[in-house]
């Protein structure tokens, strides 16, 4: 084992690895999680009675036989207990339940005006996730067994501090600076709630989806805003204030620096963001509505709207550059809803190429976030299941 690896070892066989062992079908059995973890028999079945006993596992009928007794089979409850999940964006919310190995229960997305302010946004979409699962057996919705709510994650499209959950000097979102998003939603409902920045949930959801085998990556989200996540040694990398990952006030090239919230100016949000475009575009007199719009003109061919995605993506590739020189990750991935757009993604590809020193290029994938538009959720419920396991 070499020092890199001792963070991610020392979790290994924990609560949460062995729920996660079963949920993704690696494990069936106890016998499976004492061979994949190296704990003895007595650790893991210490455990996995703890797991039981908590709701998060349970034992169904009789495995295969090898001869002797057939071995009871351990599995994720599908009928019990689900996780809460908001995905908030400028415009819509991604809402749902999930199980507790991350699979979605039900999912909705519903649209939204982050300019009426916390306590009108967040009070709508707690009330609708506590509707698609109430924890009250007494009232069932129709036609559906009656849910354990166990925890509700909730992404922000803006800076978080993780510890506290309050919302630090957001740009876009006029009223929620400061606002303390944990105590608000503690004041409404009786599970844990865990607040986390929208380009975080992302790059937890299309890691433990498409990726949890690798140790070191980095996840871009391009839409509206433009942010980024860490998995370092597997695990999502915060910082000391939950900062870590936060690209979109880091300097780009640009002639002329266009001006950004923040009060700086060539800022990578300020250039390459989906708000950037849809108000350069609109600067050379193209009447554009919003980003919708902007990808539209894109896909079009639009000559305005494609220099401005090819120079958006190397703004993106520039400052990617720097991060994976530093870093070192196996997987760039990019998400959002400028990740379909090709001549961004031709662009950052090339810079990033071009920028990088070659021993940390040659065996990087740089590829799409492929999780689709449930991705943030996912993240955001794995979120929960993590803390609930590790609390367990
Ligand atoms: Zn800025």
């Amino acid at each position: 084992m070499t020092i890199d690896d001792a963070p991610r070892d020392a979790l290994r066989g924990g609560p949460r690895e062995l729920l996660r062992w079963v949920a993704t079908g690696a494990a069936v059995s106890r016998a499976d999680l004492s061979r994949l973890s190296g704990l003895s028999p007595s650790t893991v079945s210490q455990r996995v009675e703890a797991l039981i006993s908590q709701g998060l596992l349970e034992e169904t009928g009789a495995g295969r036989s090898r001869g002797g007794r057939r071995p009871r089979q351990l599995a994720v409850p599908t009928g019990g207990a689900v996780v809460g999940a908001i995905d908030l964006g400028a415009h819509h919310a991604r809402l749902g339940t999930l199980d507790l190995s991350g699979r979605v229960v039900q999912a909705r997305t519903l649209p939204v005006r982050i300019e009426d302010g916390p306590e009108a946004v967040l009070g709508a979409l707690l009330t609708e996730v506590a509707a698609l699962a109430p924890n009250d057996p007494a009232a069932p919705p129709a036609g559906a067994t009656a849910r354990a709510l166990r925890g509700i994650g909730i992404g922000i499209p803006g800076p978080v501090q993780h510890a506290t959950g309050r919302i630090v000097s957001p740009s876009r979102m006029p009223g929620w600076n400061g606002f303390d998003v944990a105590a608000f939603c503690a004041g409404r409902v009786d599970v844990p709630v865990i607040v986390d920045n929208d380009a975080n949930l992302m790059a937890l959801g299309a890691h433990r989806t498409a990726h949890p085998e690798l140790d070191h990556a980095v996840y871009i989200k391009a839409g509206t805003g433009i942010g980024s996540g860490v998995i370092s040694s597997g695990r999502l990398h915060r910082g000391a204030q939950g900062s870590a990952g936060d690209i979109s006030h880091c300097r780009v090239a640009a002639d002329p620096a266009p001006p950004c919230t923040c009060g700086n100016s060539g800022c990578l949000e300020a250039v390459a963001s989906g708000a950037a475009l849809v108000t350069a575009l609109r600067e050379q007199g193209v009447p554009v509505d919003d980003l919708t719009g902007v990808i539209r003109l894109i896909d079009d061919g639009d000559r305005q709207a494609t220099a401005l995605a090819r120079q958006a993506g190397r703004a993106v590739g520039e400052i990617l550059a720097v991060v994976v020189n530093f870093f070192n990750p196996q997987v760039v991935a990019i998400g959002g809803r400028l990740a379909d757009c090709e001549p961004l993604l031709a662009s950052m590809r090339a810079t990033l190429y071009e920028r990088c020193l070659p021993l940390a290029t040659q065996s990087l994938l740089i590829e799409r976030v492929a999780a689709g538009q449930d991705v943030g959720i996912t993240g955001a419920a794995h979120l929960v299941i993590d803390h609930v396991v590790t609390a367990s």
